[in-house]
């Protein structure tokens, strides 16, 4: 039976990386995006390529409207919904909170906590056993910043993957016995467009080489545990926050 999964974000970086693994292991994917619709395309051209199918899905996650119609539009086109990875996240240009503005911190909060809550949310109540649903898995990208505070870079974005954490702490108690795990990823520095948008193109590469493993990680390499979560190899493991930060 194939799977279906809505990757939020999943039109580049991490999301994308997802998307493609599990267009090799057959998966019918749902490829979020907020701006760029010629990379959520190439992101389904990957899917495809791999052997699964997808779909491009534009909606923002912080737009209750929008996640709705996300969800219903995945569900419709593949017929059914058996997974989120609750990926879609925004960093902003690196300053100390006292010269943080409003606009700055609202968008932060809405994207990274609201954002996921909303997604986490839809998914519960299409998923869970006691709504009508089959059962699930739900993966959410946190961050290592949730335990590193991330300071004089960005501590309401480090603030808002704690939100995410402990979101998941929660609902994987509250979703279990209704046959959905939930489960988090915290990368460290991957190598994506995420430091170009927060003003430093080479963050990961330059910070990568302090970290244990001497180097940034490559969003497959957060792909393949985001993948594992989402297989029954990972039945038995939910409530889990597991770095993916090379020992960082
Ligand atoms: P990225 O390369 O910047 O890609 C971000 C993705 O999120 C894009 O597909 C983008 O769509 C989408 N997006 C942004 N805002 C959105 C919104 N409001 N609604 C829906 N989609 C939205 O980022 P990434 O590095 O892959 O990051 C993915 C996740 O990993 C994020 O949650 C991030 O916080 C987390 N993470 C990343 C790192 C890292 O070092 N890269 C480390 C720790 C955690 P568009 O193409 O349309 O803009």
């Amino acid at each position: 039976m194939t799977q279906t999964v809505l990757i939020t974000g999943g039109s580049r970086g991490i999301g994308r990386a997802t998307a493609r693994l599990l267009g090799a292991r057959g998966w019918s994917v749902g490829v979020n995006y907020t701006q760029n619709l010629a990379a959520a395309q190439e992101t389904v051209a990957e899917v495809e390529r791999a052997g699964g199918r997808a779909l491009p899905v534009a909606g923002d996650v912080a737009n209750e409207a929008d996640v709705i119609a996300m969800f219903d539009q995945t569900e419709q086109t593949f017929g059914r919904l058996d997974a989120l990875v609750n990926n879609a996240g925004i960093v902003a240009p690196s300053m100390q909170l006292a010269d943080m503005d409003l606009a700055r911190l609202t968008r932060i909060f809405n994207v990274n906590v609201l954002g996921a809550y909303l997604c986490a949310r839809e998914a519960a109540r299409r998923m869970s056993t006691d709504r009508g649903g089959a059962g699930g898995v739900i993966v959410n990208v946190s961050s290592a910043a949730a335990r590193l505070g991330s300071p004089n870079e960005y501590v309401d974005y480090a603030g808002a993957k704690g939100a995410v954490d402990t979101m998941t702490l929660g609902l994987a108690k509250e979703l279990g016995p209704r046959g959905v795990r939930v489960n988090a990823v915290r990368p460290g520095l991957i190598d994506t467009e995420i430091h170009a948008s927060g003003g430093k193109p080479d963050r990961a590469a330059q910070l990568g080489s302090t970290t244990p493993l001497g180097r940034p990680g490559r969003a497959d390499e957060v792909a393949e545990t985001i993948v594992w979560l989402l297989s029954d190899a990972a039945s038995y493991v939910t409530g889990a926050l597991i770095d993916v930060a090379g020992g960082r």
